[in-house]
Protein backbone atom coordinates (compact mmCIF):
# COMPACT_ATOMS: atom_id res chain seq x y z
CA UNK A 1 0.00 0.00 0.00
CA UNK A 2 1.03 3.50 -1.18
CA UNK A 3 2.53 5.37 1.90
CA UNK A 4 1.19 8.63 1.31
CA UNK A 5 -2.19 6.93 0.91
CA UNK A 6 -4.80 8.86 2.83
CA UNK A 7 -8.46 7.01 3.59
CA UNK A 8 -9.47 10.61 4.96
CA UNK A 9 -8.32 11.99 1.89
CA UNK A 10 -9.87 9.44 -0.40
CA UNK A 11 -13.34 9.93 1.34
CA UNK A 12 -13.32 13.82 0.80
CA UNK A 13 -12.13 12.98 -2.31
CA UNK A 14 -15.11 11.17 -3.15
CA UNK A 15 -17.15 13.75 -1.01
CA UNK A 16 -15.83 16.32 -3.25
CA UNK A 17 -17.06 14.53 -6.60
CA UNK A 18 -20.91 14.18 -5.41
CA UNK A 19 -20.56 17.69 -3.84
CA UNK A 20 -20.03 19.47 -7.60
CA UNK A 21 -23.41 17.74 -8.62
CA UNK A 22 -24.93 19.94 -5.87
CA UNK A 23 -25.58 23.56 -6.00
CA UNK A 24 -24.99 24.16 -1.50
CA UNK A 25 -22.56 27.31 -0.63
CA UNK A 26 -18.92 26.18 -0.63
CA UNK A 27 -18.92 27.45 3.13
CA UNK A 28 -21.30 25.03 4.17
CA UNK A 29 -20.12 21.95 2.31
CA UNK A 30 -16.60 22.54 3.89
CA UNK A 31 -18.61 22.60 7.30
CA UNK A 32 -19.82 19.33 5.72
CA UNK A 33 -16.78 17.56 5.18
CA UNK A 34 -14.39 18.88 8.07
CA UNK A 35 -14.51 16.64 11.36
CA UNK A 36 -15.34 18.82 13.97
CA UNK A 37 -13.67 17.44 17.18
CA UNK A 38 -10.51 15.39 17.35
CA UNK A 39 -9.48 13.58 20.75
CA UNK A 40 -6.27 11.97 20.40
CA UNK A 41 -5.16 10.23 23.63
CA UNK A 42 -2.03 8.34 25.07
CA UNK A 43 -2.37 6.71 28.62
CA UNK A 44 -0.46 3.79 30.65
CA UNK A 45 -1.51 0.22 31.35
CA UNK A 46 0.14 -2.34 33.39
CA UNK A 47 0.78 -5.47 31.15
CA UNK A 48 0.27 -9.05 32.81
CA UNK A 49 3.89 -9.40 32.97
CA UNK A 50 4.35 -6.40 34.96
CA UNK A 51 5.45 -3.82 32.12
CA UNK A 52 4.17 -0.24 31.56
CA UNK A 53 2.73 0.29 28.37
CA UNK A 54 1.52 3.21 26.58
CA UNK A 55 -1.74 3.05 24.42
CA UNK A 56 -2.20 5.13 21.42
CA UNK A 57 -6.12 6.34 20.82
CA UNK A 58 -8.83 8.62 19.05
CA UNK A 59 -11.79 9.50 19.64
CA UNK A 60 -13.07 11.59 16.27
CA UNK A 61 -16.70 13.76 16.28
CA UNK A 62 -16.82 14.68 12.86
CA UNK A 63 -20.28 16.12 12.79
CA UNK A 64 -21.95 17.61 16.10
CA UNK A 65 -25.08 18.92 12.96
CA UNK A 66 -26.86 16.20 14.94
CA UNK A 67 -26.18 14.80 18.22
CA UNK A 68 -25.56 12.31 19.94
CA UNK A 69 -22.26 11.99 17.82
CA UNK A 70 -22.47 7.69 16.73
CA UNK A 71 -19.99 5.17 15.55
CA UNK A 72 -17.89 2.30 16.64
CA UNK A 73 -14.93 1.91 18.52
CA UNK A 74 -11.65 -0.48 16.22
CA UNK A 75 -9.37 -2.15 18.06
CA UNK A 76 -6.48 -2.68 15.82
CA UNK A 77 -2.77 -2.22 15.40
CA UNK A 78 -3.32 0.22 12.11
CA UNK A 79 -5.41 2.72 13.77
CA UNK A 80 -4.17 5.84 12.91
CA UNK A 81 -5.93 9.87 13.32
CA UNK A 82 -6.43 9.93 9.04
CA UNK A 83 -8.06 6.26 9.48
CA UNK A 84 -10.16 7.15 12.77
CA UNK A 85 -10.63 10.73 10.69
CA UNK A 86 -11.86 8.64 7.70
CA UNK A 87 -14.39 6.22 9.45
CA UNK A 88 -16.37 9.08 11.77
CA UNK A 89 -16.88 10.92 8.24
CA UNK A 90 -18.48 8.11 6.99
CA UNK A 91 -20.68 8.00 9.69
CA UNK A 92 -21.79 11.17 9.00
CA UNK A 93 -22.98 10.33 5.66
CA UNK A 94 -24.07 7.05 6.75
CA UNK A 95 -26.34 8.54 9.59
CA UNK A 96 -28.27 10.59 7.10
CA UNK A 97 -28.52 8.36 3.99
CA UNK A 98 -30.58 6.22 6.45
CA UNK A 99 -32.35 8.79 8.34
CA UNK A 100 -30.58 8.11 11.39
CA UNK A 101 -30.78 11.19 13.99
CA UNK A 102 -26.92 11.41 14.68
CA UNK A 103 -23.90 12.96 13.88
CA UNK A 104 -20.76 10.91 12.86
CA UNK A 105 -18.37 9.34 15.14
CA UNK A 106 -15.53 7.19 15.26
CA UNK A 107 -13.22 5.67 18.03
CA UNK A 108 -9.95 3.62 17.80
CA UNK A 109 -7.10 2.09 19.92
CA UNK A 110 -3.99 1.02 18.31
CA UNK A 111 -3.66 -2.56 19.36
CA UNK A 112 -3.57 -6.28 17.94
CA UNK A 113 -6.61 -7.40 20.43
CA UNK A 114 -5.18 -10.92 19.98
CA UNK A 115 -1.70 -9.93 21.35
CA UNK A 116 -3.59 -9.22 24.97
CA UNK A 117 -4.99 -10.89 27.59
CA UNK A 118 -8.88 -10.65 28.35
CA UNK A 119 -7.99 -8.96 31.39
CA UNK A 120 -5.43 -6.38 29.84
CA UNK A 121 -8.50 -5.33 27.15
CA UNK A 122 -10.61 -4.72 29.47
CA UNK A 123 -8.21 -2.71 31.59
CA UNK A 124 -7.65 -0.59 28.41
CA UNK A 125 -11.41 -0.34 27.66
CA UNK A 126 -12.27 1.24 30.79
CA UNK A 127 -9.03 3.35 30.88
CA UNK A 128 -10.24 4.49 27.25
CA UNK A 129 -13.98 4.89 28.66
CA UNK A 130 -12.91 7.18 31.56
CA UNK A 131 -10.40 9.04 29.86
CA UNK A 132 -13.63 9.79 27.10
CA UNK A 133 -15.74 10.95 30.20
CA UNK A 134 -12.64 13.36 31.58
CA UNK A 135 -13.26 15.40 28.31
CA UNK A 136 -16.98 14.90 27.91
CA UNK A 137 -16.45 12.72 25.22
CA UNK A 138 -18.93 10.05 25.91
CA UNK A 139 -22.96 9.95 27.04
CA UNK A 140 -26.61 9.19 25.68
CA UNK A 141 -26.84 12.87 24.21
CA UNK A 142 -23.46 13.57 23.56
CA UNK A 143 -21.03 10.58 21.94
CA UNK A 144 -22.60 6.86 21.63
CA UNK A 145 -20.05 4.05 20.59
CA UNK A 146 -20.53 0.92 19.21
CA UNK A 147 -18.58 -2.21 18.01
CA UNK A 148 -16.29 -2.05 15.36
CA UNK A 149 -13.74 -4.53 13.95
CA UNK A 150 -11.80 -6.12 16.86
CA UNK A 151 -14.78 -5.75 19.25
CA UNK A 152 -17.82 -6.62 20.56
CA UNK A 153 -20.37 -7.21 23.08
CA UNK A 154 -17.85 -7.66 25.66
CA UNK A 155 -16.11 -3.83 25.30
CA UNK A 156 -19.15 -2.57 25.00
CA UNK A 157 -20.50 -4.16 28.68
CA UNK A 158 -17.09 -2.74 30.10
CA UNK A 159 -17.76 0.30 28.43
CA UNK A 160 -21.04 1.30 29.63
CA UNK A 161 -20.40 -0.29 33.28
CA UNK A 162 -17.25 2.37 33.22
CA UNK A 163 -19.56 4.98 32.67
CA UNK A 164 -22.39 4.17 34.88
CA UNK A 165 -19.82 3.80 37.96
CA UNK A 166 -18.86 7.89 37.32
CA UNK A 167 -22.01 8.89 36.13
CA UNK A 168 -24.55 7.11 38.76
CA UNK A 169 -27.99 8.40 39.08
CA UNK A 170 -28.25 9.65 35.09
CA UNK A 171 -31.03 7.87 34.38
CA UNK A 172 -30.65 7.56 30.71
CA UNK A 173 -26.82 6.11 31.17
CA UNK A 174 -27.37 2.64 29.47
CA UNK A 175 -27.85 5.15 26.37
CA UNK A 176 -23.93 5.78 26.62
CA UNK A 177 -22.98 2.97 23.84
CA UNK A 178 -24.65 0.56 22.00
CA UNK A 179 -23.70 -2.87 20.78
CA UNK A 180 -24.25 -3.93 24.56
CA UNK A 181 -25.15 -7.64 25.95
CA UNK A 182 -28.76 -7.73 26.80
CA UNK A 183 -28.37 -7.91 29.81
CA UNK A 184 -26.81 -4.63 30.32
CA UNK A 185 -29.45 -3.05 28.06
CA UNK A 186 -29.01 -3.97 24.56
CA UNK A 187 -31.20 -5.19 22.14
CA UNK A 188 -32.00 -8.50 20.08
CA UNK A 189 -30.91 -8.27 16.88
CA UNK A 190 -28.10 -5.95 16.94
CA UNK A 191 -24.92 -8.70 16.78
CA UNK A 192 -26.51 -9.37 13.17
CA UNK A 193 -27.64 -6.10 12.30
CA UNK A 194 -25.05 -5.19 10.01
CA UNK A 195 -24.42 -8.53 8.04
CA UNK A 196 -28.38 -8.48 7.24
CA UNK A 197 -28.20 -5.20 6.77
CA UNK A 198 -25.86 -5.94 3.75
CA UNK A 199 -28.21 -8.63 2.77
CA UNK A 200 -30.87 -6.71 3.06
CA UNK A 201 -29.60 -3.75 0.83
CA UNK A 202 -27.95 -6.49 -2.14
CA UNK A 203 -31.03 -7.92 -2.00
CA UNK A 204 -33.20 -4.57 -3.26
CA UNK A 205 -30.32 -3.31 -5.53
CA UNK A 206 -30.54 -6.79 -6.91
CA UNK A 207 -34.70 -6.54 -7.81
CA UNK A 208 -33.93 -3.50 -10.03
CA UNK A 209 -34.59 -4.84 -13.78
CA UNK A 210 -32.44 -1.43 -15.24
CA UNK A 211 -29.47 -2.66 -13.34
CA UNK A 212 -29.53 -6.41 -13.10
CA UNK A 213 -29.87 -6.43 -17.29
CA UNK A 214 -27.11 -3.74 -17.73
CA UNK A 215 -25.03 -6.34 -15.56
CA UNK A 216 -26.18 -9.35 -17.76
CA UNK A 217 -27.68 -10.54 -14.22
CA UNK A 218 -31.22 -12.35 -13.75
CA UNK A 219 -33.37 -10.67 -11.15
CA UNK A 220 -33.47 -11.65 -7.44
CA UNK A 221 -30.37 -12.71 -5.20
CA UNK A 222 -31.37 -17.12 -5.28
CA UNK A 223 -29.12 -18.89 -6.98
CA UNK A 224 -26.41 -16.14 -7.61
CA UNK A 225 -22.54 -16.95 -6.60
CA UNK A 226 -21.35 -14.81 -3.66
CA UNK A 227 -17.68 -14.51 -2.01
CA UNK A 228 -17.10 -13.10 1.35
CA UNK A 229 -14.09 -11.92 2.91
CA UNK A 230 -13.98 -12.09 6.62
CA UNK A 231 -15.46 -14.34 8.85
CA UNK A 232 -15.92 -11.49 11.67
CA UNK A 233 -19.33 -10.35 13.16
CA UNK A 234 -20.33 -8.67 9.29
CA UNK A 235 -18.70 -11.37 7.10
CA UNK A 236 -20.11 -14.29 8.87
CA UNK A 237 -23.87 -12.88 9.24
CA UNK A 238 -24.24 -11.36 4.88
CA UNK A 239 -22.68 -15.08 4.28
CA UNK A 240 -25.42 -16.45 6.51
CA UNK A 241 -28.29 -14.24 5.08
CA UNK A 242 -26.90 -14.84 1.32
CA UNK A 243 -27.08 -18.78 1.86
CA UNK A 244 -30.02 -18.78 4.16
CA UNK A 245 -32.12 -17.07 0.71
CA UNK A 246 -30.54 -18.91 -1.65
CA UNK A 247 -27.36 -17.41 -3.04
CA UNK A 248 -24.47 -20.25 -2.92
CA UNK A 249 -21.06 -19.13 -0.92
CA UNK A 250 -18.64 -20.27 -3.04
CA UNK A 251 -15.52 -18.87 -1.37
CA UNK A 252 -14.79 -17.07 2.15
CA UNK A 253 -11.09 -15.67 3.16
CA UNK A 254 -9.79 -15.20 6.28
CA UNK A 255 -6.18 -13.81 7.20
CA UNK A 256 -4.90 -16.72 7.15
CA UNK A 257 -6.09 -17.83 3.46
CA UNK A 258 -9.32 -18.76 1.37
CA UNK A 259 -11.59 -21.58 0.89
CA UNK A 260 -13.19 -22.23 -2.70
CA UNK A 261 -16.21 -24.78 -3.71
CA UNK A 262 -18.12 -24.23 -6.32
CA UNK A 263 -20.98 -26.28 -5.04
CA UNK A 264 -21.30 -24.07 -2.12
CA UNK A 265 -20.23 -23.71 1.37
CA UNK A 266 -21.88 -23.36 4.99
CA UNK A 267 -20.58 -20.31 7.33
CA UNK A 268 -21.14 -21.60 10.43
CA UNK A 269 -20.18 -25.50 9.48
CA UNK A 270 -16.66 -23.15 8.36
CA UNK A 271 -16.46 -21.03 11.50
CA UNK A 272 -17.15 -23.84 13.72
CA UNK A 273 -14.18 -25.88 11.95
CA UNK A 274 -11.91 -22.36 11.78
CA UNK A 275 -12.63 -22.57 16.25
CA UNK A 276 -11.50 -26.25 16.16
CA UNK A 277 -8.80 -26.11 14.20
CA UNK A 278 -7.84 -22.73 14.16
CA UNK A 279 -7.46 -21.95 10.47
CA UNK A 280 -9.72 -21.73 7.75
CA UNK A 281 -8.21 -23.93 5.79
CA UNK A 282 -8.34 -27.82 4.86
CA UNK A 283 -11.76 -27.31 5.49
CA UNK A 284 -13.20 -31.01 3.84
CA UNK A 285 -14.34 -30.94 0.52
CA UNK A 286 -13.05 -27.16 -0.33
CA UNK A 287 -9.65 -26.29 -2.38
CA UNK A 288 -7.34 -24.27 -0.19
CA UNK A 289 -6.20 -20.76 -1.86
CA UNK A 290 -3.52 -19.61 0.36
CA UNK A 291 -2.99 -16.32 -1.02
CA UNK A 292 -5.91 -15.32 0.82
CA UNK A 293 -6.65 -12.01 -1.05
CA UNK A 294 -6.82 -14.06 -4.64
CA UNK A 295 -10.04 -15.10 -3.07
CA UNK A 296 -11.21 -11.59 -4.52
CA UNK A 297 -10.27 -12.33 -7.92
CA UNK A 298 -12.12 -15.23 -8.44
CA UNK A 299 -15.24 -15.42 -10.51
CA UNK A 300 -18.67 -14.97 -8.32
CA UNK A 301 -21.74 -12.20 -9.46
CA UNK A 302 -21.35 -10.92 -5.52
CA UNK A 303 -18.08 -10.25 -4.04
CA UNK A 304 -18.40 -9.09 -0.62
CA UNK A 305 -14.98 -7.76 1.36
CA UNK A 306 -16.55 -7.82 5.23
CA UNK A 307 -12.85 -7.12 6.61
CA UNK A 308 -10.59 -3.84 6.02
CA UNK A 309 -10.16 -1.02 4.19
CA UNK A 310 -8.02 -0.82 0.44
CA UNK A 311 -8.17 -4.55 -0.24
CA UNK A 312 -9.41 -3.60 -3.66
CA UNK A 313 -6.72 -1.12 -4.84
CA UNK A 314 -5.32 0.05 -8.36
CA UNK A 315 -3.27 -3.52 -8.26
CA UNK A 316 -5.75 -5.77 -7.88
CA UNK A 317 -8.85 -3.76 -9.41
CA UNK A 318 -8.42 -4.93 -12.87
CA UNK A 319 -8.63 -8.53 -11.51
CA UNK A 320 -11.85 -8.71 -10.38
CA UNK A 321 -14.51 -10.75 -11.82
CA UNK A 322 -17.54 -10.23 -9.48
CA UNK A 323 -20.11 -8.37 -11.61
CA UNK A 324 -21.25 -6.49 -8.24
CA UNK A 325 -19.19 -5.49 -5.30
CA UNK A 326 -21.15 -5.16 -1.88
CA UNK A 327 -18.65 -2.93 0.28
CA UNK A 328 -19.68 -4.54 3.70
CA UNK A 329 -16.44 -3.47 5.15
CA UNK A 330 -15.64 0.68 5.32
CA UNK A 331 -13.96 1.62 2.87
CA UNK A 332 -12.26 -1.86 0.88
CA UNK A 333 -11.81 -0.05 -2.54
CA UNK A 334 -9.29 2.88 -3.14
CA UNK A 335 -10.94 5.50 -5.17
CA UNK A 336 -8.77 3.74 -7.96
CA UNK A 337 -10.55 0.82 -7.54
CA UNK A 338 -13.23 2.60 -7.78
CA UNK A 339 -12.85 3.80 -11.38
CA UNK A 340 -11.32 0.94 -12.68
CA UNK A 341 -14.44 -0.54 -11.75
CA UNK A 342 -16.62 1.43 -13.27
CA UNK A 343 -15.02 1.39 -16.40
CA UNK A 344 -15.45 -2.09 -16.36
CA UNK A 345 -18.63 -2.03 -16.15
CA UNK A 346 -18.88 -3.62 -12.50
CA UNK A 347 -21.43 -2.05 -10.14
CA UNK A 348 -20.40 -1.00 -6.71
CA UNK A 349 -22.67 -1.04 -3.86
CA UNK A 350 -21.17 1.66 -1.23
CA UNK A 351 -20.36 1.10 2.38
CA UNK A 352 -21.43 4.08 3.95
CA UNK A 353 -25.20 2.88 2.68
CA UNK A 354 -24.75 -0.60 2.58
CA UNK A 355 -23.47 -1.45 6.03
CA UNK A 356 -25.37 0.95 8.26
CA UNK A 357 -27.81 -1.74 9.05
CA UNK A 358 -25.42 -1.70 12.30
CA UNK A 359 -26.05 2.15 13.31
CA UNK A 360 -29.53 1.37 12.42
CA UNK A 361 -29.92 -1.15 14.94
CA UNK A 362 -27.92 0.57 17.43
CA UNK A 363 -30.49 3.65 17.05
CA UNK A 364 -33.27 1.44 17.79
CA UNK A 365 -30.85 0.62 20.80
CA UNK A 366 -30.51 3.77 21.97
CA UNK A 367 -34.08 4.47 21.76
CA UNK A 368 -34.73 1.18 24.11
CA UNK A 369 -32.70 2.62 26.70
CA UNK A 370 -33.81 6.03 26.75
CA UNK A 371 -37.69 4.86 27.02
CA UNK A 372 -36.63 2.28 29.69
CA UNK A 373 -38.86 0.11 27.75
CA UNK A 374 -38.19 -3.64 25.79
CA UNK A 375 -39.49 -2.68 22.24
CA UNK A 376 -42.77 -4.35 21.52
CA UNK A 377 -43.67 -5.25 25.30
CA UNK A 378 -46.84 -2.38 24.67
CA UNK A 379 -48.06 -3.47 21.81
CA UNK A 380 -47.49 -7.49 21.52
CA UNK A 381 -50.64 -8.86 23.37
CA UNK A 382 -52.82 -5.80 22.26
CA UNK A 383 -51.92 -7.23 18.67
CA UNK A 384 -52.69 -10.46 19.43
CA UNK A 385 -56.24 -10.00 21.18
CA UNK A 386 -56.95 -7.90 17.87
CA UNK A 387 -55.66 -10.80 15.77
CA UNK A 388 -57.80 -13.48 17.69
CA UNK A 389 -60.71 -11.12 17.30
CA UNK A 390 -60.01 -11.26 13.31
CA UNK A 391 -59.49 -15.06 13.17
CA UNK A 392 -62.71 -15.42 14.85
CA UNK A 393 -64.80 -13.11 12.66
CA UNK A 394 -63.09 -14.67 10.05
CA UNK A 395 -64.23 -18.40 11.02
CA UNK A 396 -67.42 -17.36 12.07
CA UNK A 397 -67.94 -15.73 8.41
CA UNK A 398 -66.40 -18.34 6.12
CA UNK A 399 -67.85 -21.13 8.64
CA UNK A 400 -63.86 -22.63 8.11
CA UNK A 401 -61.59 -22.92 11.25
CA UNK A 402 -58.25 -21.66 10.34
CA UNK A 403 -55.17 -24.46 10.66
CA UNK A 404 -53.02 -24.30 13.61
CA UNK A 405 -49.88 -22.93 11.42
CA UNK A 406 -51.81 -20.37 9.73
CA UNK A 407 -53.62 -19.35 12.98
CA UNK A 408 -50.07 -18.98 14.88
CA UNK A 409 -48.36 -16.85 12.15
CA UNK A 410 -51.71 -14.73 11.78
CA UNK A 411 -52.65 -14.13 15.69
CA UNK A 412 -48.94 -13.68 16.92
CA UNK A 413 -48.12 -9.76 18.05
CA UNK A 414 -43.94 -8.60 17.52
CA UNK A 415 -41.21 -9.81 19.63
CA UNK A 416 -38.53 -6.96 20.38
CA UNK A 417 -36.47 -9.26 17.29
CA UNK A 418 -39.53 -9.04 15.02
CA UNK A 419 -39.81 -5.22 15.16
CA UNK A 420 -35.76 -4.54 14.95
CA UNK A 421 -35.80 -6.76 11.80
CA UNK A 422 -38.38 -4.96 10.16
CA UNK A 423 -37.36 -1.71 10.78
CA UNK A 424 -33.91 -2.77 9.41
CA UNK A 425 -35.56 -4.38 6.34
CA UNK A 426 -38.07 -1.11 5.90
CA UNK A 427 -34.76 1.55 6.38
CA UNK A 428 -32.68 -0.32 3.63
CA UNK A 429 -35.40 -0.59 1.26
CA UNK A 430 -36.24 3.18 1.62
CA UNK A 431 -32.42 4.20 1.30
CA UNK A 432 -32.07 1.86 -1.44
CA UNK A 433 -34.58 3.38 -3.47
CA UNK A 434 -34.00 7.59 -1.95
CA UNK A 435 -30.65 6.52 -3.63
CA UNK A 436 -31.14 5.22 -7.07
CA UNK A 437 -33.76 7.37 -7.37
CA UNK A 438 -31.27 10.31 -7.17
CA UNK A 439 -28.59 8.06 -9.55
CA UNK A 440 -30.76 6.74 -11.94
CA UNK A 441 -32.89 9.76 -12.71
CA UNK A 442 -29.82 11.97 -13.31
CA UNK A 443 -27.61 10.12 -15.95
CA UNK A 444 -24.27 12.73 -15.89
CA UNK A 445 -23.93 10.62 -11.66
CA UNK A 446 -21.80 8.06 -12.65
CA UNK A 447 -22.16 5.47 -9.67
CA UNK A 448 -24.13 4.62 -6.59
CA UNK A 449 -20.86 5.40 -4.37
CA UNK A 450 -21.59 9.61 -5.46
CA UNK A 451 -25.69 8.96 -5.73
CA UNK A 452 -25.25 8.25 -1.97
CA UNK A 453 -23.00 10.95 -1.10
CA UNK A 454 -25.31 13.51 -2.79
CA UNK A 455 -28.44 11.93 -0.86
CA UNK A 456 -26.22 12.83 2.44
CA UNK A 457 -25.44 15.95 1.17
CA UNK A 458 -28.81 17.06 0.22
CA UNK A 459 -29.99 15.85 4.00
CA UNK A 460 -27.35 17.55 6.19
CA UNK A 461 -27.04 20.66 4.51
CA UNK A 462 -30.66 21.30 4.14
CA UNK A 463 -30.53 20.87 7.63
CA UNK A 464 -27.57 23.82 8.14
CA UNK A 465 -29.00 25.68 5.91
CA UNK A 466 -32.53 25.65 7.56
CA UNK A 467 -31.00 25.88 10.92
CA UNK A 468 -29.44 29.48 9.77
CA UNK A 469 -26.72 27.80 11.62
CA UNK A 470 -23.54 29.94 11.09
CA UNK A 471 -23.20 32.44 13.94
P1 LIG B 1 -14.53 -8.37 13.15
O1 LIG B 1 -13.34 -8.06 13.94
O2 LIG B 1 -15.68 -9.05 13.80
O3 LIG B 1 -14.14 -9.27 11.87
C1 LIG B 1 -13.19 -8.96 10.90
C2 LIG B 1 -12.67 -10.26 10.31
O4 LIG B 1 -11.84 -9.98 9.19
C3 LIG B 1 -11.82 -11.05 11.31
O5 LIG B 1 -12.31 -12.38 11.39
C4 LIG B 1 -10.41 -10.98 10.71
O6 LIG B 1 -9.63 -12.11 11.01
C5 LIG B 1 -10.73 -10.87 9.22
N1 LIG B 1 -9.61 -10.34 8.43
C6 LIG B 1 -8.68 -9.44 8.78
N2 LIG B 1 -7.82 -9.21 7.76
C7 LIG B 1 -8.22 -10.01 6.75
C8 LIG B 1 -7.74 -10.24 5.43
N3 LIG B 1 -6.67 -9.60 4.96
N4 LIG B 1 -8.39 -11.14 4.65
C9 LIG B 1 -9.47 -11.80 5.12
N5 LIG B 1 -9.98 -11.62 6.36
C10 LIG B 1 -9.36 -10.74 7.17
O7 LIG B 1 -14.97 -6.98 12.48
P2 LIG B 1 -16.40 -6.57 11.93
O8 LIG B 1 -17.16 -5.91 13.02
O9 LIG B 1 -16.98 -7.73 11.20
O10 LIG B 1 -15.99 -5.40 10.91
C11 LIG B 1 -15.53 -5.69 9.59
C12 LIG B 1 -15.65 -4.43 8.75
O11 LIG B 1 -17.01 -3.98 8.75
C13 LIG B 1 -14.83 -3.23 9.23
O12 LIG B 1 -14.43 -2.48 8.10
C14 LIG B 1 -15.84 -2.42 10.02
O13 LIG B 1 -15.48 -1.05 10.09
C15 LIG B 1 -17.07 -2.64 9.18
N6 LIG B 1 -18.33 -2.42 9.89
C16 LIG B 1 -18.65 -3.09 11.02
C17 LIG B 1 -19.88 -2.87 11.63
C18 LIG B 1 -20.33 -3.67 12.84
O14 LIG B 1 -21.50 -3.53 13.23
N7 LIG B 1 -19.50 -4.51 13.42
C19 LIG B 1 -20.76 -1.91 11.12
C20 LIG B 1 -20.42 -1.23 9.96
C21 LIG B 1 -19.19 -1.49 9.34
Amino acid sequence: MDQNYSFYGSVKKSFEKAAAFTKFDKGILEQIIVCNSVFSMKFPIRRDNGDIEVIEAYRVQHSHHKEPCKGGIRFSENVNQDEVMALAALMTFKCAIVNVPFGGGKGGIKVNPRDYSAYELEKITRRYTSELVKKNFIGPGIDVPAPDYGSGEREMGWIVDTYQSLKPGEVDNAGCVTGKPLSLGGVRGRKEATGLGVFYGIREVCKNKHLMDKLGLSLGVEGKTVIVQGMGNVGYHSAKYFRENGAIIVALAEFEGAIYNPKGLNEEEVFQFRKKTGSILNFPGATNIENSSLALELPCDILIPAALENVINAHNAHNIKASIIGEAANGPLTPEADEILLKKGKLVVPDMYLNAGGVTVSYFEWVKNLSHVRHGRLEKKFTENINNTIIAEFEKISGKPLGEKERRIISKGPDEIDLVHSGLEETMITATHEILDIWLKNPEIPDMRTASFISAINKVATMYGELGIFP
